[in-house]
């Protein structure tokens, strides 16, 4: 339960999507705004659980998002999936390893996982090596909810184009980025939230992501107490979308922090 907790949050770290917002060489309206909300790294939250650190997916922009937002320690990452925006930073969590003295545990699903070792083959090359690599314990999972610092972690299966992907549920929150569609039984996991982010891409529609209007259609089916969009395109200025939300649903931004559990009813 959340409430174990006297401090938790859960930390935006980029609200991006795989190209991150400004995308190199646009013009755009939003890849040229002023508004800080309209630049996004690549999607990654940092849940904080008392004095837990749990990120979930390495994102390309991870060592720039530790700096940024002065991570100091990690305590486990979580994978929704293998797409190159969501595991590519793996490599800068080696300081931790420095740091903490330790293995890092990552909990990925075997899809996820056999991708994740094919790309990342040096890291799990059992040869010595003069390098350092990043080092690693870890864990699959599959349906079954798994413990993570002390706090129980529910798999949440969703489809992500013609792939199935994962978000998680913790407690009364639910993080669920690059999705398509969620499936009926997985809906089923999904009542009674407090806070829930979900995909939103950009208003048209795509193969592998949400849209605003879906992920509203989504908010209505669940009627979580809050909302956020994440995953966002260029196609989005803050400002402007922010406006048309209902009360109870926002877009998401870099460096936005939501109080969970205990620190959110104080
Ligand atoms: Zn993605
Ligand atoms: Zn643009
Ligand atoms: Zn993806």
């Amino acid at each position: 339960m959340l409430e174990q907790f006297e401090h938790a949050s859960i930390l935006v770290l980029g609200s991006g999507t795989s190209v991150g917002v400004p995308m190199i060489g646009c013009h755009c309206k939003v890849c040229t705004s002023n508004d800080q909300r309209d630049k996004r790294l690549r999607p990654s939250v940092l849940l904080r659980l008392g004095p837990a650190r749990v990120l979930i997916d390495t994102s390309p922009d991870f060592r720039y998002q530790a700096l940024n937002f002065g991570i100091d320690r990690i305590d486990a990452i979580l994978y929704t999936h293998s797409h190159a925006d969501h595991i590519l930073g793996l490599d800068d969590v080696r300081p931790f390893n420095f740091m903490q003295k330790q293995e890092i545990p990552i909990f990925a699903s075997a899809e996820a996982w056999d991708v994740i070792e094919r790309t990342f083959r040096y890291v799990f090359d059992v040869s010595p090596s003069e390098s350092s690599r990043p080092r690693l314990k870890p864990h699959l999972f599959e349906a079954a909810p798994f413990c993570v610092a002390g706090m129980e972690f529910q798999p949440i299966r969703v489809a992500h184009g013609k792939g199935v992907v994962h978000g998680f549920r913790f407690g009364d929150c639910a993080y669920l980025t690059d999705h398509s569609s969620i499936p009926a039984e997985s809906l089923e996991k999904l009542s009674g939230l407090d806070v829930v982010f979900l995909d939103a891409l950009r208003h048209n529609p795509h193969p592998t992501h949400s849209t605003v209007e879906e992920s509203l259609r989504t908010v209505n089916l669940l009627k979580p107490k809050r909302a956020y969009f994440t995953h966002i395109s260029h196609d989005l200025l803050h400002a402007a979308v922010e406006a048309k939300l209902p009360p109870s649903v926002h877009m998401a931004y870099d460096g936005l922090e939501i109080p969970i559990g205990r620190a959110d009813s104080q």
